[in-house]
C-alpha cells in the first residue's frame, strides 16, 4: 500500500479491533468483562498471543527478570536509545476488555503499520507489555514499570506474595516468563503510552483525544479517633466520648472545606470504615478510617493534609476524645514531558481529531516510566467513564483514533 507523505499514513482499525477481541477472549467473564490476573495462567495465555503477533513481524522480544516483555523494532540509527510504547495485558479479577490491553495492542498497530508501509525510524521502537499493572494478586500495583524505572527493589517485588502465599519469583517461573535480561538501567528516547481515560470528562466534552500532562498526586492515611466504650442503654448522651459523634463532624467539615476550597481538582475518599468493638448495643471505643486525598499540585495537597488535621483536633476536642492520623503511603504529582505532550497534541491535530489536555486521575506504568524517560500519555473516551467493570466500553472508531495518535507522536519523537 502506497501512501503519499507520512501525514496520511493510518493504522489498520479493523486489524487492531480484531485483536482486541481475540485479547479479550483470554479469561473471557460471563458479564463480558475479563478476569486476567497478573502472573496467571490467563496471563500467560495473553503473553503467549502478544509474541506471537510480535514474532510474526519478525520484532525481537526480551523477557526482563520481572517478566516484563519487550519487542523491538530496529531503527535505522539502531544504537540511539529508543522510543518505547507500551501498556499491560493483566486485570482486574471482574476487569475490563480495554484497560491497558488497548495500548499494548495499539503498539503492536502502530509498528505493523510502519512494516506495510515500509516506513523507517531513525531510534528503534519497543513496544512493551508491563508485569502486573493492576495489583490485585499481587501489591504494589505498577509493579514491572516500578522495578524498571529503580522505585522498587527487585528482590521486594520477587518476594511480593499473593493471598495463597505465591510468591512473584514463583509466578513468574510457573508460566515461563522469568527472563534473564537486566530491568531498566537503560537509556530510552521516550515512553508513550495510550490507555482508556476511566473517567467521564473527554466523553462529556465529546472530545477525541485527551494530551496527559500529568498524574494528580495521592496521599492514603488512616484516621483513628479514640473515644470511650459505654452501654448504649443508660449512658445520658452528655456523658458519652462517642468517636462516631466526632467523626459525623469531622466528615461534614472535611468535605465542606474540601468542596470549597480546593474544587475542582481536589479529591477526599473514605473507603474504609470500622467502629469497634462493633456492637450495637455499645458506644464505640474507636473507630478508623482511610482516607484518600489527591491533587495535582504538591502544594495544594500539604494543604488538604492541614486541613484533615486541623478538622479532626476540632472536632475531636469539642467532645474529649483523641486522635491520630498515620500516614500510609504516598505518590507525589507527576508532570509530564513538554516534547512528548506536543508531539502528542500534534499529532492528534494531523490527524483531524479534537483534542483537550488533562490530568490523570489513576496511577499508570507511565508514572513510573516518567521517573527515567521523557513520558506522555493518550487518553481516548470510554463510555459513561466506566472502568476496572467488566461493563467497560469503547468504540472500534475510539481505539482508532488513540492508535492513530500513537502513530504519529511515535513518528515524530523517533524521527
Ligand atoms: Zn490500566
Amino acid at each position: 500500500m502506497a501512501v503519499t507523505s507520512i501525514s496520511e499514513l493510518r493504522v489498520d482499525a479493523d486489524r487492531l479491533w480484531r485483536r482486541l477481541e481475540e485479547m479479550a477472549r483470554i479469561g473471557a467473564t460471563a458479564a463480558g468483562g475479563v478476569h486476567r490476573l497478573a502472573l496467571s495462567d490467563e496471563d500467560r495465555r495473553a503473553r503467549d498471543l502478544f509474541r506471537a503477533w510480535a514474532e510474526s513481524l519478525e520484532l525481537a522480544v526480551s523477557v526482563d527478570r520481572i517478566g516484563n516483555m519487550f519487542a523491538r523494532r530496529a531503527g535505522t540509527h539502531d544504537e540511539r536509545p529508543p522510543v518505547l510504547l507500551g501498556s499491560h495485558l493483566d486485570s482486574q479479577p471482574t476487569g475490563g476488555r480495554f484497560d491497558g490491553a488497548l495500548g499494548v495492542l495499539a503498539a503492536l498497530e502502530v509498528v505493523q503499520t510502519l512494516e506495510d508501509h515500509a516506513v523507517e525510524t531513525a531510534a528503534p521502537i519497543e513496544i512493551a507489555n508491563w508485569t502486573n499493572e493492576e495489583g490485585a494478586r499481587f501489591a504494589p500495583a505498577m509493579m514491572g514499570s516500578g522495578v524498571f524505572s529503580s522505585r522498587f527493589g527487585l528482590s521486594d517485588a520477587l518476594n511480593a506474595a499473593d493471598p495463597d502465599g505465591v510468591t512473584v519469583a514463583e509466578a513468574i517461573e510457573g508460566i515461563g516468563y522469568r527472563g534473564k535480561a537486566a530491568v531498566g538501567g537503560r537509556r530510552l528516547a521516550a515512553a508513550l503510552e495510550l490507555h482508556i481515560e476511566q473517567g467521564p470528562i473527554l466523553e462529556e466534552k465529546e472530545c477525541d483525544i485527551g494530551v496527559v500532562t500529568g498524574v494528580q498526586g495521592a496521599r492514603w492515611f488512616d484516621l483513628t479517633i479514640v473515644g470511650e466504650e459505654a452501654h448504649a442503654g443508660p449512658t445520658p448522651m452528655p456523658r458519652r466520648t462517642d468517636p462516631v459523634a466526632v467523626l459525623g463532624r469531622w466528615v461534614v467539615d472535611l468535605y465542606r472545606r474540601v468542596e470549597r476550597d480546593f474544587a475542582p481538582h481536589g479529591r477526599l475518599t473514605m473507603g474504609v470504615l470500622e467502629a469497634m468493638p462493633a456492637s450495637r448495643n455499645t458506644v464505640p471505643g474507636r473507630v478508623r478510617v482511610s482516607v484518600d486525598i489527591r491533587h495535582p499540585e504538591e502544594p495544594a495537597l500539604d494543604d488538604l493534609e492541614v486541613c484533615l488535621r486541623e478538622e479532626a483536633e476540632r472536632a475531636s476536642s469539642a467532645r474529649g476524645a483523641e486522635w491520630r492520623l498515620e500516614p500510609v503511603w504516598r505518590s507525589p504529582p507527576v508532570r509530564f514531558s513538554g516534547r512528548c505532550i506536543d508531539a502528542i497534541r500534534s499529532a492528534a491535530e494531523r490527524c483531524g481529531y479534537s483534542s483537550m489536555s488533562l490530568m490523570a486521575g489513576a496511577g499508570h506504568d507511565s508514572v513510573h516510566t516518567s521517573d527515567v524517560a521523557p513520558t506522555g500519555m493518550i487518553f481516548v473516551p470510554c463510555e459513561g467513564g466506566v472502568s476496572h467493570n467488566e461493563a467497560e466500553r469503547i468504540t472500534p472508531e475510539q481505539a482508532e483514533a488513540g492508535a492513530n495518535v500513537l502513530l504519529h507522536a511515535a513518528l515524530g519523537l523517533a524521527g
